[in-house]
Protein backbone atom coordinates (compact mmCIF):
# COMPACT_ATOMS: atom_id res chain seq x y z
CA UNK A 1 0.00 0.00 0.00
CA UNK A 2 1.62 3.77 -1.25
CA UNK A 3 2.15 6.55 1.38
CA UNK A 4 -1.11 8.54 0.55
CA UNK A 5 -3.53 5.77 1.14
CA UNK A 6 -1.53 5.09 4.60
CA UNK A 7 -1.32 8.32 5.75
CA UNK A 8 -2.79 9.84 7.64
CA UNK A 9 -4.23 6.92 10.13
CA UNK A 10 -7.92 6.86 11.10
CA UNK A 11 -7.89 9.99 13.89
CA UNK A 12 -6.38 11.92 11.08
CA UNK A 13 -2.47 11.57 12.21
CA UNK A 14 0.67 11.79 10.68
CA UNK A 15 2.88 10.18 13.00
CA UNK A 16 2.81 12.42 15.93
CA UNK A 17 0.96 15.28 14.05
CA UNK A 18 -2.25 16.23 13.61
CA UNK A 19 -5.71 14.60 14.81
CA UNK A 20 -8.78 16.80 16.49
CA UNK A 21 -8.29 18.20 20.06
CA UNK A 22 -11.42 20.74 19.79
CA UNK A 23 -14.04 21.56 22.14
CA UNK A 24 -16.75 18.89 22.97
CA UNK A 25 -19.49 20.72 21.47
CA UNK A 26 -18.06 20.36 18.09
CA UNK A 27 -16.48 16.99 18.21
CA UNK A 28 -19.55 15.31 16.47
CA UNK A 29 -19.83 18.49 13.73
CA UNK A 30 -16.13 17.14 12.62
CA UNK A 31 -17.12 13.94 13.11
CA UNK A 32 -19.72 14.40 10.98
CA UNK A 33 -17.66 16.07 8.53
CA UNK A 34 -15.08 13.25 8.59
CA UNK A 35 -17.68 10.60 8.19
CA UNK A 36 -19.52 12.30 5.50
CA UNK A 37 -16.32 12.80 3.40
CA UNK A 38 -15.57 9.10 3.55
CA UNK A 39 -18.67 8.08 2.15
CA UNK A 40 -18.79 10.62 -0.85
CA UNK A 41 -14.90 9.97 -1.78
CA UNK A 42 -15.31 6.94 -3.85
CA UNK A 43 -18.90 8.22 -4.65
CA UNK A 44 -18.93 8.32 -8.52
CA UNK A 45 -21.66 11.17 -9.05
CA UNK A 46 -19.49 13.23 -6.10
CA UNK A 47 -16.74 12.38 -8.30
CA UNK A 48 -17.85 13.18 -11.61
CA UNK A 49 -19.96 16.62 -10.34
CA UNK A 50 -16.11 17.55 -8.80
CA UNK A 51 -14.58 16.08 -12.10
CA UNK A 52 -17.17 18.88 -13.70
CA UNK A 53 -16.97 21.83 -11.82
CA UNK A 54 -13.12 21.73 -12.49
CA UNK A 55 -13.22 21.52 -16.47
CA UNK A 56 -16.05 23.56 -16.99
CA UNK A 57 -16.22 26.24 -13.89
CA UNK A 58 -12.05 26.37 -12.72
CA UNK A 59 -10.79 26.36 -16.32
CA UNK A 60 -8.63 23.13 -15.33
CA UNK A 61 -6.17 21.43 -15.91
CA UNK A 62 -3.91 24.36 -16.08
CA UNK A 63 -0.71 24.21 -17.79
CA UNK A 64 2.88 23.29 -17.31
CA UNK A 65 5.02 26.21 -18.69
CA UNK A 66 8.73 25.95 -19.40
CA UNK A 67 10.25 29.23 -18.25
CA UNK A 68 12.80 29.25 -20.94
CA UNK A 69 14.23 32.67 -20.67
CA UNK A 70 14.50 32.73 -16.80
CA UNK A 71 16.32 29.52 -17.17
CA UNK A 72 18.88 30.81 -19.30
CA UNK A 73 19.72 33.77 -17.51
CA UNK A 74 20.30 31.88 -14.46
CA UNK A 75 22.70 29.53 -16.17
CA UNK A 76 21.43 25.59 -14.36
CA UNK A 77 18.58 23.59 -13.80
CA UNK A 78 15.72 24.05 -16.21
CA UNK A 79 12.80 25.69 -14.33
CA UNK A 80 9.37 24.37 -14.93
CA UNK A 81 6.07 26.39 -13.49
CA UNK A 82 2.69 24.34 -12.50
CA UNK A 83 0.18 27.23 -13.53
CA UNK A 84 -2.37 27.42 -10.77
CA UNK A 85 -2.40 31.23 -11.27
CA UNK A 86 -4.39 30.50 -14.29
CA UNK A 87 -7.06 28.71 -12.17
CA UNK A 88 -10.41 30.78 -11.56
CA UNK A 89 -9.99 33.32 -9.11
CA UNK A 90 -6.37 33.36 -9.58
CA UNK A 91 -5.12 31.31 -7.21
CA UNK A 92 -5.03 27.26 -6.08
CA UNK A 93 -7.36 27.81 -3.19
CA UNK A 94 -10.72 27.36 -5.36
CA UNK A 95 -9.45 23.93 -5.78
CA UNK A 96 -10.32 23.04 -2.03
CA UNK A 97 -12.83 25.47 -1.42
CA UNK A 98 -15.44 23.97 -4.72
CA UNK A 99 -14.57 20.41 -2.74
CA UNK A 100 -15.56 21.29 0.62
CA UNK A 101 -18.51 23.47 -0.76
CA UNK A 102 -19.58 20.38 -2.72
CA UNK A 103 -19.26 18.26 0.39
CA UNK A 104 -20.99 20.92 2.20
CA UNK A 105 -24.06 20.19 -0.49
CA UNK A 106 -24.30 16.71 -0.14
CA UNK A 107 -24.43 16.52 3.66
CA UNK A 108 -27.66 19.35 3.23
CA UNK A 109 -25.96 22.17 4.59
CA UNK A 110 -27.12 25.73 3.43
CA UNK A 111 -23.91 27.65 4.66
CA UNK A 112 -20.04 28.08 4.88
CA UNK A 113 -18.45 29.93 7.42
CA UNK A 114 -14.78 30.75 7.56
CA UNK A 115 -12.11 33.24 8.36
CA UNK A 116 -9.62 35.02 6.55
CA UNK A 117 -6.62 37.15 7.10
CA UNK A 118 -5.81 38.62 3.91
CA UNK A 119 -8.98 37.85 2.06
CA UNK A 120 -7.99 35.14 -0.11
CA UNK A 121 -9.55 32.55 0.99
CA UNK A 122 -12.49 34.71 1.65
CA UNK A 123 -12.69 35.15 -1.77
CA UNK A 124 -11.74 31.88 -3.07
CA UNK A 125 -14.99 30.61 -0.46
CA UNK A 126 -17.08 33.10 -1.41
CA UNK A 127 -16.71 32.36 -5.59
CA UNK A 128 -17.92 28.61 -4.29
CA UNK A 129 -21.05 29.82 -2.26
CA UNK A 130 -21.86 31.85 -5.25
CA UNK A 131 -21.40 28.58 -7.42
CA UNK A 132 -23.58 26.73 -5.31
CA UNK A 133 -26.26 29.04 -4.13
CA UNK A 134 -25.13 29.07 -0.60
CA UNK A 135 -24.55 31.49 2.07
CA UNK A 136 -21.37 32.57 2.86
CA UNK A 137 -20.30 33.89 6.36
CA UNK A 138 -16.61 35.71 6.66
CA UNK A 139 -14.74 36.78 9.65
CA UNK A 140 -11.67 38.78 9.25
CA UNK A 141 -10.53 41.27 11.85
CA UNK A 142 -10.94 44.82 11.34
CA UNK A 143 -7.18 45.31 10.98
CA UNK A 144 -7.09 43.36 8.09
CA UNK A 145 -10.36 44.89 6.28
CA UNK A 146 -8.90 47.93 6.48
CA UNK A 147 -5.92 46.91 4.79
CA UNK A 148 -7.50 44.53 2.27
CA UNK A 149 -10.30 46.64 0.90
CA UNK A 150 -10.32 45.07 -2.66
CA UNK A 151 -11.07 41.32 -1.19
CA UNK A 152 -13.62 43.05 1.21
CA UNK A 153 -15.16 44.48 -1.59
CA UNK A 154 -14.79 41.19 -3.62
CA UNK A 155 -16.49 39.01 -1.25
CA UNK A 156 -19.46 41.51 -0.68
CA UNK A 157 -19.87 41.40 -4.73
CA UNK A 158 -19.91 37.72 -4.37
CA UNK A 159 -22.52 37.73 -2.21
CA UNK A 160 -20.89 36.94 1.00
CA UNK A 161 -21.61 38.45 4.52
CA UNK A 162 -18.41 39.80 6.03
CA UNK A 163 -18.30 40.01 9.76
CA UNK A 164 -15.67 42.63 11.25
CA UNK A 165 -13.71 41.34 14.00
CA UNK A 166 -13.18 43.89 17.04
CA UNK A 167 -11.57 41.87 19.77
CA UNK A 168 -7.62 41.65 20.53
CA UNK A 169 -5.44 42.30 17.53
CA UNK A 170 -7.83 42.85 15.28
CA UNK A 171 -6.31 40.23 13.17
CA UNK A 172 -6.41 36.45 11.53
CA UNK A 173 -6.26 34.85 14.97
CA UNK A 174 -8.86 36.35 16.76
CA UNK A 175 -11.00 35.94 13.28
CA UNK A 176 -10.05 32.36 13.83
CA UNK A 177 -11.73 32.33 17.33
CA UNK A 178 -14.77 34.08 16.04
CA UNK A 179 -15.93 32.09 13.03
CA UNK A 180 -15.47 28.88 15.63
CA UNK A 181 -17.78 30.71 18.29
CA UNK A 182 -20.04 31.45 15.34
CA UNK A 183 -20.14 27.88 14.29
CA UNK A 184 -20.74 26.15 17.48
CA UNK A 185 -24.28 27.88 17.33
CA UNK A 186 -24.87 27.30 13.52
CA UNK A 187 -23.30 23.35 13.07
CA UNK A 188 -26.77 21.92 12.04
CA UNK A 189 -26.98 24.03 9.09
CA UNK A 190 -23.67 25.25 8.35
CA UNK A 191 -19.81 23.67 7.16
CA UNK A 192 -16.72 25.43 8.58
CA UNK A 193 -14.65 25.81 5.32
CA UNK A 194 -10.93 25.29 7.11
CA UNK A 195 -8.45 27.05 4.35
CA UNK A 196 -5.20 24.94 3.80
CA UNK A 197 -4.09 21.64 4.64
CA UNK A 198 -4.31 22.25 8.28
CA UNK A 199 -6.89 22.49 11.65
CA UNK A 200 -9.02 19.42 13.54
CA UNK A 201 -8.90 16.29 11.22
CA UNK A 202 -10.23 15.32 8.76
CA UNK A 203 -9.21 18.84 6.93
CA UNK A 204 -5.40 18.21 6.43
CA UNK A 205 -6.48 14.71 4.61
CA UNK A 206 -9.60 16.34 3.26
CA UNK A 207 -7.63 19.18 1.94
CA UNK A 208 -4.83 17.50 -0.04
CA UNK A 209 -7.04 15.23 -1.76
CA UNK A 210 -9.04 18.28 -3.73
CA UNK A 211 -5.46 19.87 -4.13
CA UNK A 212 -3.65 16.85 -5.04
CA UNK A 213 -5.28 17.43 -8.85
CA UNK A 214 -2.46 19.43 -9.31
CA UNK A 215 0.25 17.28 -8.53
CA UNK A 216 -1.59 14.47 -10.89
CA UNK A 217 -1.78 17.25 -13.36
CA UNK A 218 1.56 18.09 -13.27
CA UNK A 219 3.15 14.40 -13.22
CA UNK A 220 0.96 13.95 -16.65
CA UNK A 221 1.94 17.03 -18.36
CA UNK A 222 6.07 17.08 -17.05
CA UNK A 223 6.87 13.25 -18.27
CA UNK A 224 4.18 13.85 -21.47
CA UNK A 225 6.66 17.75 -22.13
CA UNK A 226 10.03 16.07 -21.06
CA UNK A 227 9.76 12.32 -21.24
CA UNK A 228 11.10 11.99 -17.74
CA UNK A 229 9.62 13.27 -14.06
CA UNK A 230 11.24 16.44 -12.25
CA UNK A 231 14.22 16.53 -10.44
CA UNK A 232 12.86 18.43 -7.99
CA UNK A 233 9.43 19.68 -7.39
CA UNK A 234 9.07 22.97 -5.04
CA UNK A 235 6.37 25.00 -3.37
CA UNK A 236 5.54 27.76 -1.07
CA UNK A 237 4.71 26.72 2.04
CA UNK A 238 2.05 28.79 4.25
CA UNK A 239 -0.37 26.22 5.62
CA UNK A 240 1.07 23.90 3.15
CA UNK A 241 -2.31 23.30 0.70
CA UNK A 242 -0.46 23.97 -3.05
CA UNK A 243 2.46 22.30 -2.07
CA UNK A 244 1.13 19.17 -0.25
CA UNK A 245 -1.04 19.47 -3.45
CA UNK A 246 1.88 19.23 -5.91
CA UNK A 247 3.78 16.74 -3.49
CA UNK A 248 1.29 14.16 -3.20
CA UNK A 249 1.63 14.14 -7.30
CA UNK A 250 5.08 12.86 -6.85
CA UNK A 251 5.57 11.19 -3.19
CA UNK A 252 5.49 7.58 -4.03
CA UNK A 253 8.34 8.60 -6.91
CA UNK A 254 11.40 8.36 -4.49
CA UNK A 255 13.58 9.80 -7.25
CA UNK A 256 11.76 13.28 -6.91
CA UNK A 257 13.07 15.38 -4.46
CA UNK A 258 10.48 17.46 -2.51
CA UNK A 259 10.99 21.04 -1.56
CA UNK A 260 9.04 23.45 0.61
CA UNK A 261 9.87 26.83 1.00
CA UNK A 262 9.16 29.17 3.64
CA UNK A 263 9.09 32.65 4.72
CA UNK A 264 12.21 34.00 6.25
CA UNK A 265 11.20 37.49 6.16
CA UNK A 266 13.28 40.41 7.77
CA UNK A 267 16.01 37.19 9.06
CA UNK A 268 15.84 34.73 11.68
CA UNK A 269 15.11 36.46 15.02
CA UNK A 270 11.71 36.14 16.58
CA UNK A 271 9.01 38.15 15.16
CA UNK A 272 10.85 38.67 11.91
CA UNK A 273 9.58 35.60 9.86
CA UNK A 274 7.44 32.85 9.72
CA UNK A 275 9.67 29.92 8.64
CA UNK A 276 8.04 27.18 10.83
CA UNK A 277 9.29 24.27 10.08
CA UNK A 278 12.65 25.68 10.40
CA UNK A 279 12.95 27.26 13.66
CA UNK A 280 9.92 25.80 15.34
CA UNK A 281 9.69 22.68 17.79
CA UNK A 282 6.85 20.26 18.25
CA UNK A 283 3.50 21.99 19.74
CA UNK A 284 -0.42 22.42 19.19
CA UNK A 285 -2.25 25.03 17.40
CA UNK A 286 -5.97 25.80 16.49
CA UNK A 287 -6.59 21.91 17.50
CA UNK A 288 -4.05 19.90 15.81
CA UNK A 289 -0.49 18.84 16.43
CA UNK A 290 2.12 20.42 14.17
CA UNK A 291 5.53 21.97 14.44
CA UNK A 292 4.73 25.64 15.92
CA UNK A 293 6.46 28.99 16.82
CA UNK A 294 5.39 29.21 20.09
CA UNK A 295 7.40 30.16 23.82
CA UNK A 296 7.80 27.98 26.32
CA UNK A 297 4.40 28.05 27.31
CA UNK A 298 3.08 27.31 24.13
CA UNK A 299 1.92 31.10 23.10
CA UNK A 300 2.18 31.76 19.20
CA UNK A 301 5.30 33.91 18.21
CA UNK A 302 4.69 37.31 16.41
CA UNK A 303 4.98 36.19 12.24
CA UNK A 304 6.17 38.45 9.54
CA UNK A 305 6.23 38.07 5.96
CA UNK A 306 5.63 40.04 3.22
CA UNK A 307 3.57 37.30 1.66
CA UNK A 308 0.75 37.88 3.83
CA UNK A 309 -1.13 34.50 2.64
CA UNK A 310 2.33 32.92 4.30
CA UNK A 311 2.54 34.31 8.26
CA UNK A 312 0.80 31.74 10.55
CA UNK A 313 2.88 30.66 13.16
CA UNK A 314 1.57 26.58 12.31
CA UNK A 315 2.15 24.33 9.74
CA UNK A 316 0.11 21.22 8.27
CA UNK A 317 0.57 18.24 10.27
CA UNK A 318 1.77 16.65 6.88
CA UNK A 319 5.00 19.07 6.28
CA UNK A 320 5.77 18.61 10.02
CA UNK A 321 5.46 14.57 9.43
CA UNK A 322 7.43 14.83 5.81
CA UNK A 323 10.00 16.79 7.39
CA UNK A 324 10.47 14.76 10.22
CA UNK A 325 11.03 11.49 7.81
CA UNK A 326 13.10 13.23 5.65
CA UNK A 327 11.06 12.60 2.45
CA UNK A 328 10.78 16.54 1.98
CA UNK A 329 13.18 18.96 3.11
CA UNK A 330 12.41 22.98 3.81
CA UNK A 331 14.09 25.44 2.68
CA UNK A 332 13.76 29.36 3.29
CA UNK A 333 13.05 32.75 0.85
CA UNK A 334 13.44 35.78 2.79
CA UNK A 335 11.28 38.73 2.00
CA UNK A 336 14.27 40.50 -0.51
CA UNK A 337 14.78 37.46 -2.41
CA UNK A 338 11.20 36.77 -2.97
CA UNK A 339 10.81 40.49 -4.28
CA UNK A 340 13.73 39.94 -6.97
CA UNK A 341 11.95 36.86 -7.92
CA UNK A 342 8.94 38.52 -8.50
CA UNK A 343 10.58 41.09 -10.68
CA UNK A 344 12.27 38.05 -12.35
CA UNK A 345 9.57 36.15 -13.59
CA UNK A 346 7.70 39.52 -14.00
CA UNK A 347 10.29 40.59 -16.66
CA UNK A 348 11.27 37.24 -18.35
CA UNK A 349 8.74 35.45 -18.50
CA UNK A 350 5.64 37.66 -18.76
CA UNK A 351 4.09 36.69 -15.61
CA UNK A 352 3.51 38.31 -12.54
CA UNK A 353 2.97 35.66 -9.72
CA UNK A 354 1.78 36.05 -6.01
CA UNK A 355 4.50 37.26 -3.57
CA UNK A 356 3.70 33.50 -1.45
CA UNK A 357 4.40 31.63 -4.82
CA UNK A 358 7.67 34.44 -5.11
CA UNK A 359 9.03 32.06 -2.41
CA UNK A 360 9.47 29.45 -4.39
CA UNK A 361 10.29 30.97 -7.49
CA UNK A 362 13.37 32.58 -5.39
CA UNK A 363 14.04 29.07 -4.11
CA UNK A 364 14.05 27.48 -6.87
CA UNK A 365 16.24 30.15 -8.95
CA UNK A 366 19.16 29.03 -6.08
CA UNK A 367 18.81 25.83 -6.67
CA UNK A 368 19.29 25.74 -10.06
CA UNK A 369 22.58 27.38 -10.07
CA UNK A 370 25.06 24.85 -10.94
CA UNK A 371 22.46 22.08 -11.70
CA UNK A 372 23.20 22.36 -15.15
CA UNK A 373 20.78 19.19 -16.93
CA UNK A 374 18.61 19.08 -14.11
CA UNK A 375 15.14 20.31 -14.03
CA UNK A 376 12.94 21.62 -11.26
CA UNK A 377 9.09 22.01 -11.10
CA UNK A 378 7.73 24.99 -9.16
CA UNK A 379 3.91 25.24 -8.25
CA UNK A 380 3.08 28.62 -9.27
CA UNK A 381 0.32 29.18 -6.34
CA UNK A 382 -1.36 31.98 -7.55
CA UNK A 383 -1.83 35.27 -9.59
CA UNK A 384 0.11 38.88 -8.39
CA UNK A 385 -2.09 41.67 -9.18
CA UNK A 386 -3.55 41.62 -5.28
CA UNK A 387 0.27 42.47 -4.95
CA UNK A 388 1.00 45.37 -7.30
CA UNK A 389 0.33 47.84 -5.67
CA UNK A 390 1.60 47.08 -2.45
CA UNK A 391 5.21 46.42 -4.19
CA UNK A 392 5.48 48.98 -6.48
CA UNK A 393 4.27 51.69 -4.19
CA UNK A 394 6.74 50.57 -1.44
CA UNK A 395 10.01 49.07 -3.72
CA UNK A 396 9.58 50.31 -7.34
CA UNK A 397 9.51 48.63 -10.50
CA UNK A 398 12.53 46.14 -10.42
CA UNK A 399 15.03 48.60 -11.93
CA UNK A 400 17.52 47.55 -10.29
CA UNK A 401 17.03 43.59 -10.87
CA UNK A 402 20.04 41.80 -10.61
CA UNK A 403 19.74 38.50 -12.91
C1 LIG B 1 -2.99 31.33 0.58
C2 LIG B 1 -1.96 31.24 -0.43
C3 LIG B 1 -0.78 30.49 -0.22
C4 LIG B 1 -0.46 29.81 1.07
O1 LIG B 1 -1.32 28.78 1.44
P1 LIG B 1 -0.90 27.25 1.40
O2 LIG B 1 -2.03 26.59 2.12
O3 LIG B 1 0.41 27.11 2.11
O4 LIG B 1 -0.82 26.85 -0.02
C5 LIG B 1 0.14 30.40 -1.25
N1 LIG B 1 -0.05 31.03 -2.43
C6 LIG B 1 -1.16 31.76 -2.67
C7 LIG B 1 -1.30 32.43 -3.99
C8 LIG B 1 -2.15 31.91 -1.69
O5 LIG B 1 -3.23 32.63 -1.92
Amino acid sequence: MGYLKQHPDANGFFGEYGGAFIPPQLEPHFKAIAEAYDRIASDASYINELRYIRKHFQGRPTPVSHARNLSRAIGGANIYLKREDLNHSGAHKLNHCMGEALLAKHMGKKKLIAETGAGQHGVALATAAAYFGMECEIHMGEVDIAKEHPNVMRMKLLGATVVPVSFGARTLKEAVDSAFMSYMDQGEEAIYAIGSALGPHPFPKMVRAFQQIIGEEAREQFIEMTGELPDHAVACVGGGSNAIGLFSGFIEDPEVQLHGVEPLGKGPGKGNHAATITYGKPGQIHGFNCIVLADEEGNPDPVHSIASGLDYPGVGPEHSYLHDLGRATYGTADDKETLEAFYALSRYEGIIPALESSHAVAYAMKLAKGRNGQTILVNLSGRGDKDLDYVTENFGFGEDLSI
